[in-house]
């Protein structure tokens, strides 16, 4: 009999501030598509960028989720304690030949929507600005389960990808890489905004031999100019004293129609409602969702 692997899921939020709507959203999808297939739900906090960061807002994400009811199955994992693992890895990138140091600077790359190749030559020293990978001529194929079937010719579409930064600061595409992998993530249910991002995360799974787990990426909530709630487009917190009415909202932005006046009910009856009924092809397949 074949062994059925274990579901395993998270959501990773960067403590940039608290969560409104848009996040709340995408993080009880996550937490009912692993609980539908009975798995593992986990919490990532993604602070490894100290300077887009809000102190205090790591705790409060936590709180604003646990009014929520969206518990996580095993303790929360802060990627500021995973700096040596980010280093193994780059370390096994530049034995491989992968990386090469680059110099460009943000204005001399400002009309290169792809890395133009400037430093692709260049040796790397112990006083280098910035790491990049050299990306081959392969595709990058994805059989996303919301947006469907993705194909990304990586040389062209992305171009060679900064992975630790100017400032030192590990790229998002590597942490987010190498913890899915150390955490043994099977799905990802995640927003369509970090969609073009899959490319480079599948790219580096590749090169370090780590499982390409499921995708599911969501339709982003923009509001009517179109542009994705955040917190500089202006979104409002969640209110952490009325989840009901949270919950029954973000369920509607999902499209798992819940009944009327459920939202009467407690937390839990939500949730298991939303678990037992959760069906992920109700989702509108398209890449954003307006809100009014
Ligand atoms: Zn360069």
């Amino acid at each position: 009999m074949p062994i059925e692997q274990e579901y395993r899921g998270r959501f990773a939020p960067s403590p940039t501030g608290p969560l409104h709507l848009g996040s709340l959203v995408a993080a009880l999808a996550s937490y009912l598509d692993a609980r539908a297939h009975r798995g593992c739900w986990l919490v990532r906090i993604e602070d490894i960028d100290p300077p887009r960061e809000l102190p205090g807002s790591a705790s409060q994400i936590i709180q604003t989720l646990q009014a929520h009811g969206l518990v996580p199955d095993e303790p929360v994992l802060y990627q500021s304690s995973r700096i040596k693992a980010y280093q193994t890895c780059i370390a096994t990138l530049r034995q491989q030949g992968h990386l090469f140091a680059c110099s460009c600077s943000r204005h001399q790359l400002r009309h290169h929507p792809v890395y133009p190749g400037t430093c692709r030559n260049t040796a790397i020293t112990d006083s280098e600005p910035a790491l990049r990978l050299r990306v081959d001529e392969r595709s990058i194929i994805l059989d996303d389960l919301i947006q469907g079937r993705q194909n990304w010719p990586i040389s062209t579409c992305v171009g060679d990808f900064v992975i630790r930064r100017r400032d030192k600061l590990f790229a998002y595409q590597l942490a987010v890489t190498i913890d899915d992998a150390f955490q043994g993530i099977t799905r990802v249910v995640r927003g369509c905004d970090l969609l073009d991002s899959t490319a480079r995360q599948v790219y580096l799974q590749q090169l370090l031999g780590f499982p390409t787990p499921d995708y599911a990426h969501l339709p982003v909530l923009v509001n009517a100019q179109g542009r994705k709630l955040s917190k500089q487009t202006g979104a409002t917190p969640v209110d952490d004293a009325r989840p009901e009415q949270n919950l029954w909202n973000a369920l509607c932005v999902l499209g798992q129609n819940p009944p009327n006046g459920i939202h009467l009910a407690g937390v839990v009856e939500i949730l298991s409602w939303a678990r037992d009924n959760w069906n992920l092809s109700h989702l509108p397949a398209s890449p954003e969702i307006t809100m009014h």
